[in-house]
């Protein structure tokens, strides 16, 4: 999956380094951030190849030894909104690429780091100013968290759970389409945690609801951070109970179709917790 960079070690502790001239710097645009692109190899500016003042940067995470620093929102020194002039900016041989094709860049570890450094940054641009009393907020030194200096107000990092739900019949599994979506692939029901259930009740919840059928002997496979959307996915398998009649919710899906074990084409991408669940069923090794 995107988060397993083995043999490297991703360090999330939270800390206020000040960049040395090898540190990544990552840089965002809208959708989109500043690398240089050699075939499906990316790489980040580092902190030596840009005229930034560390004021600007903020400490995200390391991997290995390697630190990653993100220039934050609303620090325009390098990203000028003034597309047209944005080029006299940064250095040789980097452009902006939207943040979707870091899905699967090479090395992993960076399209990792990409991803992950993404999900700070839109919570830091969505947080500029505090929702309670409109004073600019302020990060806290030893923990990642914004401070409102007037009314004290604390905003932690969002991260939404959303479960993945393989449901299981004997030797079947329930494959499902999205509908309205770029990704045309099989996956398996999902949906977000609501207010006031555990996962398990969102399982029940989020099954009944996509394709109207009962589960049981819900049981937790793996977890999985999925920062494209600001999320804390967890997998589950459960078993069906009672009838196997789909009635399907057509503003999720297009599809949902059971399949033998032996019918399924759906490959492990190495990417996501989804096609890792559907390969798991397949080999019956989950
Ligand atoms: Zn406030």
């Amino acid at each position: 999956m995107i988060h397993d960079i083995f043999p490297k070690v991703f360090h999330n502790e939270y800390r206020s380094f000040e960049p040395d001239e090898e540190s990544s710097i990552i840089i965002f645009g809208k959708d989109e951030m500043l690398v240089k692109q050699q075939e499906e190899n990316i790489h980040f500016p580092r902190f030596r190849e840009l005229s930034l003042p560390a004021g600007g940067l903020k400490y995200l995470f390391s991997i290995d030894m390697q630190k990653f620093f993100l220039l934050m929102p609303g620090d325009s020194a390098l990203k000028s909104e003034d597309t047209d002039h944005r080029e006299d900016f940064y250095p040789e041989g980097y452009l902006f690429i939207p943040v979707g094709r870091f899905r699967d860049c090479k090395p992993r570890y960076k399209s990792f780091a990409a991803i992950t450094a993404f999900h700070v940054y839109r919570w830091y641009a969505d947080n500029r100013f505090c929702g309670r009393c409109g004073k600019i907020m302020y990060s806290d030194d030893k923990e990642r968290l914004l401070r409102c200096p007037e009314c004290g107000n604390l905003i932690y990092p969002r991260i939404s759970p959303a479960v993945i739900v393989g449901i299981v019949d004997k030797n079947r599994i329930l494959l499902t389409r999205y509908a309205g979506r770029e990704y045309r692939n099989y996956s398996l029901v999902a949906g977000f945690a609501e207010i006031g259930e555990s996962l398990e009740q969102t399982v029940e919840r989020e099954v009944m609801e996509e394709v109207g059928l009962k589960v049981k002997d819900i049981r937790y496979y793996k977890s999985q951070p999925w920062s494209f959307s600001g999320t804390l996915l967890s997998g589950f398998f459960a078993d069906l109970d009672g009838n196997d009649i789909i009635t399907l919710d057509e503003e999720e899906l297009s599809e949902a179709t059971w399949f033998d074990r032996e019918e399924i084409s759906v490959t492990d991408d190495g990417i996501s917790l989804t096609r890792e669940m559907i390969r798991a069923f397949k080999e019956n090794s989950y």
